[in-house]
Protein backbone atom coordinates (compact mmCIF):
# COMPACT_ATOMS: atom_id res chain seq x y z
CA UNK A 1 0.00 0.00 0.00
CA UNK A 2 1.34 3.94 -0.95
CA UNK A 3 2.07 6.02 2.04
CA UNK A 4 0.23 9.25 1.08
CA UNK A 5 0.17 11.13 4.08
CA UNK A 6 1.55 11.29 7.84
CA UNK A 7 -1.22 9.90 9.01
CA UNK A 8 -1.06 6.69 6.51
CA UNK A 9 2.74 6.66 8.39
CA UNK A 10 1.30 6.81 11.19
CA UNK A 11 -1.01 3.88 10.67
CA UNK A 12 2.15 1.55 9.88
CA UNK A 13 3.98 2.48 12.46
CA UNK A 14 1.11 2.04 14.93
CA UNK A 15 0.75 -1.47 13.61
CA UNK A 16 4.45 -2.32 13.92
CA UNK A 17 3.98 -1.61 17.32
CA UNK A 18 1.27 -3.50 17.63
CA UNK A 19 2.86 -6.58 16.53
CA UNK A 20 6.48 -5.44 18.67
CA UNK A 21 4.39 -5.48 21.67
CA UNK A 22 2.72 -8.91 21.31
CA UNK A 23 6.13 -10.62 20.70
CA UNK A 24 6.70 -9.07 24.30
CA UNK A 25 3.99 -10.50 25.63
CA UNK A 26 4.98 -13.97 24.10
CA UNK A 27 8.69 -13.39 25.02
CA UNK A 28 8.11 -12.00 29.15
CA UNK A 29 6.98 -15.06 30.74
CA UNK A 30 10.31 -16.85 29.24
CA UNK A 31 12.60 -14.07 31.01
CA UNK A 32 10.01 -14.60 34.27
CA UNK A 33 11.08 -17.82 35.12
CA UNK A 34 14.95 -17.39 33.83
CA UNK A 35 15.23 -14.75 36.56
CA UNK A 36 17.05 -15.52 39.55
CA UNK A 37 16.49 -12.20 41.48
CA UNK A 38 12.72 -11.87 42.59
CA UNK A 39 13.19 -8.34 42.33
CA UNK A 40 14.24 -8.80 38.41
CA UNK A 41 11.47 -11.40 38.28
CA UNK A 42 8.78 -8.95 39.69
CA UNK A 43 9.68 -6.69 37.80
CA UNK A 44 9.32 -8.62 34.43
CA UNK A 45 5.54 -9.48 35.69
CA UNK A 46 4.53 -6.07 36.18
CA UNK A 47 6.03 -4.96 32.91
CA UNK A 48 4.13 -7.69 31.36
CA UNK A 49 1.15 -6.83 33.12
CA UNK A 50 1.85 -2.94 31.81
CA UNK A 51 2.33 -4.48 28.46
CA UNK A 52 -1.24 -6.35 27.90
CA UNK A 53 -2.75 -2.62 29.05
CA UNK A 54 -0.51 -1.30 26.40
CA UNK A 55 -1.75 -3.03 23.66
CA UNK A 56 -5.26 -2.11 24.75
CA UNK A 57 -4.21 1.52 24.16
CA UNK A 58 -3.33 0.76 20.89
CA UNK A 59 -6.35 -1.11 20.37
CA UNK A 60 -8.65 1.86 21.41
CA UNK A 61 -6.58 3.86 18.71
CA UNK A 62 -7.00 1.63 15.71
CA UNK A 63 -10.46 1.71 16.79
CA UNK A 64 -10.80 5.29 16.37
CA UNK A 65 -8.84 5.16 13.22
CA UNK A 66 -11.18 2.14 12.21
CA UNK A 67 -8.15 0.75 11.28
CA UNK A 68 -7.60 -2.83 11.35
CA UNK A 69 -4.17 -3.23 14.21
CA UNK A 70 -2.97 -6.54 11.89
CA UNK A 71 -0.75 -5.94 9.23
CA UNK A 72 3.10 -5.45 10.15
CA UNK A 73 5.55 -7.74 11.43
CA UNK A 74 8.11 -5.30 13.14
CA UNK A 75 11.42 -7.12 12.40
CA UNK A 76 13.38 -5.43 14.80
CA UNK A 77 11.71 -6.44 17.90
CA UNK A 78 12.02 -10.27 16.37
CA UNK A 79 15.92 -9.78 16.43
CA UNK A 80 15.99 -8.31 19.65
CA UNK A 81 14.07 -10.76 20.80
CA UNK A 82 16.34 -13.27 18.99
CA UNK A 83 19.56 -12.18 20.78
CA UNK A 84 17.19 -11.85 24.43
CA UNK A 85 17.06 -16.27 23.46
CA UNK A 86 20.55 -16.04 23.10
CA UNK A 87 21.41 -14.04 26.69
CA UNK A 88 19.21 -16.55 27.80
CA UNK A 89 21.45 -19.80 26.24
CA UNK A 90 24.69 -18.30 28.06
CA UNK A 91 26.63 -20.16 29.90
CA UNK A 92 27.18 -18.32 33.57
CA UNK A 93 28.58 -19.82 36.63
CA UNK A 94 26.84 -17.15 38.28
CA UNK A 95 23.15 -16.32 38.84
CA UNK A 96 23.63 -13.02 38.90
CA UNK A 97 25.73 -12.84 35.86
CA UNK A 98 22.70 -14.75 34.07
CA UNK A 99 20.20 -11.59 35.54
CA UNK A 100 22.97 -8.81 34.18
CA UNK A 101 22.89 -10.36 30.75
CA UNK A 102 18.34 -10.66 31.10
CA UNK A 103 18.56 -7.01 31.89
CA UNK A 104 20.81 -5.96 29.19
CA UNK A 105 18.66 -7.77 26.48
CA UNK A 106 15.32 -6.06 28.53
CA UNK A 107 16.54 -3.00 28.07
CA UNK A 108 17.09 -3.53 24.19
CA UNK A 109 13.06 -3.67 23.91
CA UNK A 110 12.89 -1.02 26.16
CA UNK A 111 14.83 1.47 24.32
CA UNK A 112 13.53 0.54 20.89
CA UNK A 113 9.84 1.42 22.19
CA UNK A 114 10.87 4.33 23.64
CA UNK A 115 11.85 5.52 20.15
CA UNK A 116 8.90 4.15 18.15
CA UNK A 117 6.23 5.43 20.95
CA UNK A 118 8.19 8.95 21.02
CA UNK A 119 8.10 9.06 17.15
CA UNK A 120 4.09 8.06 16.81
CA UNK A 121 3.53 10.44 19.79
CA UNK A 122 4.60 13.64 17.68
CA UNK A 123 2.87 12.32 14.58
CA UNK A 124 -0.37 12.41 16.72
CA UNK A 125 0.21 15.85 17.93
CA UNK A 126 1.05 17.23 15.21
CA UNK A 127 -2.20 15.61 13.21
CA UNK A 128 -4.00 16.62 16.02
CA UNK A 129 -4.77 13.70 17.82
CA UNK A 130 -4.75 14.56 21.13
CA UNK A 131 -6.60 11.67 22.60
CA UNK A 132 -3.99 9.40 21.13
CA UNK A 133 -0.83 11.43 21.89
CA UNK A 134 -2.25 11.04 25.35
CA UNK A 135 -2.45 7.56 25.50
CA UNK A 136 0.81 7.09 23.52
CA UNK A 137 2.69 9.37 26.43
CA UNK A 138 1.07 7.51 28.94
CA UNK A 139 2.84 4.19 27.28
CA UNK A 140 6.23 5.92 26.59
CA UNK A 141 6.31 6.51 30.65
CA UNK A 142 5.66 2.83 31.32
CA UNK A 143 8.23 2.00 28.99
CA UNK A 144 10.94 4.87 30.35
CA UNK A 145 9.50 3.62 34.15
CA UNK A 146 10.53 0.14 33.17
CA UNK A 147 13.97 0.95 31.83
CA UNK A 148 14.35 2.95 34.74
CA UNK A 149 13.78 0.56 37.46
CA UNK A 150 16.15 -2.20 35.45
CA UNK A 151 18.72 0.03 35.75
CA UNK A 152 18.25 0.72 39.38
CA UNK A 153 18.19 -3.43 39.89
CA UNK A 154 21.36 -3.13 38.17
CA UNK A 155 22.98 -1.00 39.48
CA UNK A 156 21.82 -1.34 43.31
CA UNK A 157 22.58 -5.26 43.40
CA UNK A 158 23.34 -7.28 40.35
CA UNK A 159 26.16 -6.06 38.49
CA UNK A 160 27.67 -5.12 41.88
CA UNK A 161 27.63 -8.99 42.79
CA UNK A 162 27.97 -10.44 39.17
CA UNK A 163 31.06 -8.22 39.49
CA UNK A 164 32.50 -9.76 42.72
CA UNK A 165 35.96 -12.25 41.17
CA UNK A 166 35.65 -14.74 44.11
FE1 LIG B 1 5.56 -2.01 25.54
ZN1 LIG C 1 9.06 -2.28 15.36
FE1 LIG D 1 10.40 -2.02 13.33
FE1 LIG E 1 8.13 -2.34 27.44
Amino acid sequence: MKLQSLHDLYVRELKDLYNAENQIIKALPKMVKAATSPELERAFEEHLQATRQQVERLERIFQRLDESPRGAKCKAMEGILDEGDEMMDLDTTRDTVSDAALISAAQRVEHYEMAVYGTVRTYARQLGYQEDARLLQETLNEEGEADKKLTGIAESRVNVEASRTA
